[in-house]
Parts: structure tokens; C-alpha cells; sequence
């Protein structure tokens, strides 16, 4: 039966505590998780302000991996830095990253809404040496 087959991944509703505000949140997470990535699930599923800005902020780091994804190799290894940058200037370990690739120029930062920001700018220099 299909039913009893999915009933079969045993979850149970436990306690996970918010790191964001504390608050208490009851997960559904399998019976041994730890209880640091039980907190985890907690705090990504409570409705905290802060939670809700986190939960916004990883969705946004979702879609831009996405736009990478359909600009980058992953063949020749472009899209892992692409995403590394990302990443760092998401979590503001940089103010902005900026790659070179042929004539394109990427400019990886953060807006003042904390959107990340990513300026394509083409140059085509037509330069003749002789
Ligand atoms: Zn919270």
C-alpha cells in the first residue's frame, strides 16, 4: 500500500528552539536529529520578523544561484566561483566581487534593500595594433 510506504519515513513533531528570537517551534523532523539542526529547522520555520528576513534573504540566494546557472559553465568551472562569489557577498564577506569573462564584465553587490545585484557590462573595444 502506498499510504503505509510513506508513513514509513518516521517524522515526529518535536521542539526546536528559534536562533533568532528564542521562541519555541514545533518541527516535524526524524526522531534523531540533533538538536542543533533541529533548532535550525525551528528558526527557519518560525514567524519572527527576523526569520521571515532570513527566510526572504535564502530565497533570494536561490534565485540568483538560478540566473547563474543559465549564464555559467559548470564544465569549465565558472558557475562554482559565480556562486562562491555570490554567496560572499550575500554573506557580506565582500562588498562586491566583480569577474571579468571575454568581454563581459559581472558586478556582484548588494542594493540598499539588501537585494543582490548583479550588473552585466559589455565592452567591445575594437583596438587595431599593426
Ligand atoms: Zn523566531
Amino acid at each position: 500500500m502506498a499510504k503505509g510506504e510513506l508513513q514509513k519515513r518516521e517524522v515526529v513533531q518535536k521542539v526546536g528552539f528559534c536562533k533568532y528570537c528564542g521562541q519555541i517551534v514545533m518541527v516535524e523532523a526524524p526522531e534523531e536529529l540533533p538538536p542543533e539542526e533541529l533548532n535550525e529547522l525551528a528558526s527557519q520555520q518560525c514567524n519572527c520578523d527576523e526569520a521571515k528576513r532570513q527566510q526572504r534573504r535564502i530565497a533570494r540566494m536561490g534565485a540568483a544561484a538560478i540566473w547563474a546557472e543559465n549564464y555559467f559553465s559548470r564544465e569549465s568551472g565558472q558557475l562554482q566561483a559565480v556562486c562562491c562569489a555570490i554567496k560572499a557577498v550575500f554573506e557580506y564577506a565582500f562588498d562586491n566581487i566583480t569577474i571579468k569573462s571575454g568581454k563581459k564584465t559581472y558586478k556582484i553587490d548588494m542594493d540598499k534593500d539588501g537585494m543582490i545585484r548583479i550588473r552585466t557590462k559589455y565592452t567591445d573595444n575594437e583596438i587595431e595594433t599593426f
